[in-house]
């Protein structure tokens, strides 16, 4: 509203209290001048009996009129991290309690944060530290997804929405600021205007340095060809016809025409400026309807489909484990399958153990405890640790051998934890046996684990084929009973 009409925003206001039954209460509301001097805006206040206010200030949350690549104005969410991550919870949780919460904070803390501010590095590196620590206690890998992949997936999320809800207000808002209509897929901002939009779409330079292209996040099914630019857009092949044949595209009339608008199920549909007649551009033209000889229109509008995702849809999660899965090359995580019908603790510790951090001898000595002995108590002849109790001694072999001829399945080459895990994860077509195979290779490591405790705490020893008996006869049970026992 402009000063002049101070008073008239006065009544605008009893208006909209009169029409909706809702009052302004001006007591508790502020006035905040955007290019007014101080006197002005105190003037505005006067008039309608508010306070007058100044940026920065929080709104539901989120700081408005703040820098955001300062790492002062994220303090909020660093001691919000810090409380709910206190080192006293650290030690009253169990690991899986620990990891829960972990989670949990990052799910519901800092999202109104990360998804629409690119967080400053140094404000990402203090978050993953208190992480790091309320999880192991120390500065190790932590070994679930990270938060810089998770702030660029939360703010990619709005490109998604942009494209996908495109008679949506804020849509037509960020449109109409940005000038969108009619420009390239890629297109997302303005460069000359600042602001949270522009902060989102400049996550697209963070997607590219991970080797990723907007087109992998987000890219359309030509149906009819009406919305999708022919020489700007994405639709044909890898890249942008435009720069797959840039002597055509100088040739064109219209440079924003639409695929609708040039090809046809009869044949493409030209429209030069003068009929190429030079050499190179004979030759482009003519691999260019070779290229595109054999796509046809069909009915309907023109879609968009995220890639990552198996039906299509974008999500958060598949985003961030790309990201993940190039950035920290955690393969241990996409290994585990962190289905819900196998007990928290059961994957936890298989996850653990995939990273190497469960308590064996070898493990315990590195931290400083006196072992008398680190060599394996089944074997004697190797050192105990986590890959060698689980997969290389000759006890595990065997039981493993039994287990896997029990499936029918033929036995595989493993020397780590994540080569088993590995191969259980990418064995076979049907997921449903997978996802069964899986959970006995779990339980497998999971009693394995057990009757080395045994050994060493109750002194039992178990011949293998009792280990594998109990596998069997509790998986066919039920595999969830299993893993509660
Ligand atoms: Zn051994």
């Amino acid at each position: 509203m402009r000063w002049d009409s101070a008073t008239n925003g006065d009544r605008g206001l009893e208006c909209f209290h009169v029409s909706s039954g809702l009052r302004v209460n001006f007591h508790k509301s502020k006035v905040f001048g955007i290019g007014t001097s101080n006197h002005e805006t105190s003037q505005w206040a006067n008039i309608l009996g508010c306070v007058v206010g100044a940026l920065p200030f929080t709104y539901l949350v989120v700081p408005i009129g703040a820098n955001m690549n300062l790492k002062r104005n994220w303090l909020p969410v660093i001691n919000k991290f810090r409380s709910k991550l206190s080192k006293w919870k650290s030690k009253t949780l169990s690991f899986g309690g620990r990891l829960t919460l972990v989670k949990s904070v990052l799910r519901n803390l800092p999202t109104f944060y990360l998804s629409l501010f690119k967080a400053p590095i140094g404000v990402i590196e203090t978050l993953e530290k208190i992480r790091r620590r309320f999880l192991w206690g120390d500065n190790g890998g932590l070994g679930i997804g990270s938060i810089r992949a998770l702030n660029i997936a939360l703010m990619a999320k709005w490109w998604w929405r942009l494209k996908t809800e495109p008679v949506s207000l804020w849509c037509r808002t960020i449109t109409g600021i940005h000038l969108l209509q009619n420009k390239p897929t890629e297109y997302l901002s303005k460069k000359n205007i600042t602001g949270v939009w522009n902060n989102i779409a400049t996550t697209k330079k963070d997607i590219n340095s991970f080797g990723l292209s907007f087109d992998s996040v987000c890219r359309k099914i030509i149906n009819s060809g009406n919305k999708t630019q022919f020489w700007n857009d994405v639709w044909h092949g890898t890249g942008t016809l435009k720069s797959e044949f840039p002597l055509l595209y100088v040739m064109e009339k219209k440079k924003s025409c639409t695929v609708a608008e040039r090809i046809t199920n009869n044949g493409p549909l030209w429209q030069w400026k003068s009929t190429p007649v030079d050499y190179g551009t004979c030759l482009e033209l003519d691999r260019l309807n070779r290229s595109i000889a054999k796509f046809r229109i069909k009915s309907g509008s023109d879609k968009w489909t995220c890639p990552l995702d198996k039906e299509g849809r974008y999500t958060v999660a598949s985003l961030r484990m790309k990201i993940d899965n190039i950035h920290i090359n955690n393969s241990v995580q996409c290994k585990v399958n962190w289905s819900r019908t196998i007990p928290l603790k059961v994957i936890c510790f298989i996850w653990r153990a995939a990273l190497g951090r469960i308590p064996s001898a070898i493990a315990l000595q590195h931290s400083g405890i006196h072992i008398e002995s680190t060599l394996c108590g089944s074997c004697i002849g190797e050192q105990e640790c986590v890959d060698h109790i689980l997969v290389k001694c000759p006890y595990a072999y065997k039981v493993r051998e039994q287990i896997f001829l029990w499936c029918g399945i033929d036995l595989c080459t493993a020397h780590s934890v994540g080569d088993l895990l590995k191969s259980a994860a990418t064995w076979g077509r049907c997921p449903i046996k997978r996802e069964c195979f899986m959970a006995i290779c779990y339980g497998m490591i999971w009693a394995l684990w057990k009757h080395r405790n045994n050994r060493l705490f109750q002194k039992v020893f178990y011949a293998p084929s009792i280990v594998v008996e109990n596998v069997k006869a509790m998986s066919l049970y039920s595999v969830n009973s299993f893993y509660c026992n």
